[in-house]
């Protein structure tokens, strides 16, 4: 069976969480293959809500949950998560590759110290050192998982990084360095022993296992966030683009199924350029009841219309499938609604109802009906699934208008 992979096609937070919660339990295994803790999902199951950052959103199934080579770790956040979930009766199955990259307290002061000097001309990075870990990686200067484990290599290794890493924060960035070296050595020496036991070659179990596995590929934030083929350089310091899922786990070239996941609308956190933003009470209502608010940074998105174009070509240079269109509850109680055009802006007659309750597509107000079937023709990709609320029970399946 064909592996799948969950790819956002605008700037993240397109709700991936919950439709990789909503899919999961047809799958084996599920492979988180980018980002690191800069990335946030939420899951919301009856009353239990969880917001994850680097363990996948399938965490809640009784599956394999794997970390591939490509995710940043921050070794407290994820103790934390595992912790989070062992409170609540899970134990996951969790495999991270010894390949994975480790986020040290140095990559956030860089992080940070690098924001401060930029003045004006800020990316709107959340400071979490995921971009200097990605640094490190190019240029060999990182910690992996395998050298977490072993004292005496990951002594050695941030001895070696400390001065030059002091010195760019203090010399090149003007900012202040308070890190303790003999401090840093004790916590992640510590954070070593207790990670030890997840570590698997994630990269050869995937390909060992994917004629007997179903697989799911989990991916982090959205494809305009890729750092090529996105809004560069208010991006991301890695690949999102769907087919990067394959050098990011390490499987060779195959056909995937790709599901994209999109908003009826669009939001964006940080800086950088956003065609239909709507600076006025059209995004204040889209924020206030979308509750768009960042997941990890807490800061307040900005929000506009749907973007034709943009999600088109996100289709097709992630080769989408199918489509989820998240959110559509909403767009509920806007007079209009437009969607931005190659040659401008198409308006739509909104709608009143709260759809949240709403379980199958004939029940849906017409109006809203008409602006999906839109989006759906104009993409020419099946939209398979609305969600019209936060909870895996809010969504419906839908009748393909495409083709
Ligand atoms: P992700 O990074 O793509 O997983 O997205 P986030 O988790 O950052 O943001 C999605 C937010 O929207 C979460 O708080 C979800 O619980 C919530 N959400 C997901 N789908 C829907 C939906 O259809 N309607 C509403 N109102 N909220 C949703």
């Amino acid at each position: 069976m064909k592996p799948t992979v969950i790819t956002g096609l605008q700037w993240g937070d397109e709700g991936k969480g919950k439709v990789i919660d909503l899919l999961a339990s047809r799958y084996d295994a599920t492979v988180r293959f980018n980002g690191g803790n800069n990335a946030g999902h939420t899951v919301k199951n009856g009353d239990k809500t969880l917001h994850f950052s680097l363990i996948p959103s399938a965490a809640l199934h009784e599956q394999k949950i794997l970390i591939s080579q490509a995710v940043a770790i921050n070794p407290e956040v994820l103790l934390n998560e595992i912790a989070m979930l062992k409170k609540l009766g899970v134990e996951v199955d969790l495999g991270i590759d010894p390949r994975c990259h480790v986020v040290v307290p140095y990559h956030q002061a860089l992080d940070g110290a690098s924001e401060a000097s930029k003045g004006k001309a800020k990316t709107g990075s959340l400071g979490l050192g995921i971009g200097f870990t990605f640094e490190d990686r190019t240029n060999r200067a990182g910690i992996r998982m395998e050298d977490l484990v072993q004292p005496k290599v990951l002594e050695e290794k941030l001895r070696q990084n400390w001065t030059l890493k002091k010195k760019r924060v203090t010399e090149a960035y003007g900012q202040n360095f308070n890190l303790v070296l003999k401090d840093v050595i004790k916590t992640y020496t510590s954070y070593g022993r207790r990670l030890k036991q997840y570590l698997l070659p994630v990269a050869e179990y995937t390909l060992e296992n994917m004629d007997k596995e179903r697989f799911l590929f989990e991916s982090a934030q959205g494809f305009y966030l890729d750092f090529v083929f996105g809004t560069y350089p208010y991006t991301v310091a890695y690949h999102t683009i769907a087919s990067s899922a394959l050098p990011a786990i390490g499987l060779p070239p195959m056909n995937l199924k790709v599901v994209g996941i999109a908003k009826a609308y669009t939001t964006r956190v940080g800086n950088g350029p956003f065609p239909t933003e709507q600076d006025n009470d059209i995004g204040q209502h889209l924020r206030d009841k979308g509750h768009e608010y960042g997941t990890v940074s807490k800061r307040p998105r900005r929000c506009g219309w749907f973007d034709l174009e943009m999600v088109r070509k996100a289709c097709q240079m992630s080769g989408v499938n199918t489509l989820v269109l998240t959110k559509l509850d909403v767009l509920s109680g806007l007079k209009k609604i437009k969607v931005k055009t190659k040659d401008g802006y198409e308006e739509f007659t909104g709608w009143d109802e709260d759809i949240t309750g709403i379980r199958q597509w004939s029940k849906l107000p017409v109006a809203c009906r008409r602006y999906v079937v839109y989006l759906e023709k104009q993409l020419q990709v099946p939209i398979q699934y609305l969600s019209v609320g936060p909870d895996r029970k809010q969504t419906i399946k839908k009748v393909s208008h495409a083709r």
